[in-house]
């Protein structure tokens, strides 16, 4: 079946556990004998972002890899450095957010679509990262609602005419899944709950990233602060989401 390397963990000597995400089966962990030896053909298909087409020997407890027929490499990522930074990081991304035996295709195609597009692409956006991350989390079932506040559902030209939108801030309410307006945002201030600042450029740069493909996405103008801000409000979704401790996979990038 179809699969992307996501990680490889060593085990023993010459073996290891490797970590796919595949399109019939969502991800999976195989083991796979010998592969650190000099000779193994595997062994070099098996980094993590190759696509590859694999064959299992399902076994008394752990499946085994049984054969790996490289579809692409990806070279051209593996050239640059940022590109191979990104795309190993979300390797490690979807490795986190996924569990063993959850089949969703989406995933699958997004992450391929991804990979083909950088790999193709002369030039290369991080908001490409950015965006892979929103979208990624779109399909695992946090699609934030950008069109209207997420406790009243007043719509912006509600709010412009209610006099909301002028020196009052709008805000991306986590827990509730979306935009909140200034006036619900007073109100949760009182409970403490985690509000960040959401302005409506945010809020249509995110629905950019949400709404058009990948070319548009690496082509979209923006201010290097807008960006910082977009990346900023990703990364916090992200945390709040999933619960665990991730990298901000943008500061590579000072090194
Ligand atoms: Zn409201």
């Amino acid at each position: 079946m179809e699969a992307i390397v996501l990680a490889r963990r060593n085990f023993k000597e010459f073996d290891q556990h490797i970590t796919f995400y595949t399109k019939e089966s969502g991800k999976v962990e195989l083991f796979a004998r010998g592969v650190k030896k000099i000779q193994s053909k595997n062994s070099a298909h098996l980094e993590p972002f190759s696509y590859v087409q694999i064959e299992i020997a399902e076994g008394k407890g752990v499946a085994h890899l049984t054969k790996v027929i490289p579809i692409n490499f990806f070279a051209k990522i593996r050239q640059n450095f940022d590109k191979s930074m990104d795309a190993g990081f979300l390797c490690s991304f979807l490795d986190q957010m996924t569990e063993v035996e959850e089949v969703d295709s989406r995933i699958f195609e997004l992450f391929l679509s991804w990979l083909k597009f950088v790999d193709k692409s002369d030039k290369f956006n991080n908001i490409l990262t950015d965006a892979f991350i929103i979208n990624l989390f779109s399909v695992l079932g946090f699609y934030p609602i950008l069109d209207y506040c997420v406790i009243c559902e007043k719509t912006y030209k509600e709010m412009a005419k209610d006099n909301l939108l002028n020196n009052k801030k709008l805000g991306f309410y986590f827990a509730g899944g979306g935009i909140i307006c200034p006036l619900c945002r007073e109100e949760k201030k009182h409970i403490g709950e985690q509000i960040v600042d959401c302005g409506l450029r945010e809020v249509s740069n995110l629905q950019a990233l949400l709404k058009n493909d990948w070319r548009l996405i690496q082509d979209f103008s923006m201010e290097e602060v807008e960006q910082k801000k977009l990346h900023k409000l990703i990364y916090e979704f992200v945390l709040f989401h999933s619960e665990k401790k991730i990298e901000d996979w943008e500061l590579h990038l000072n090194i």
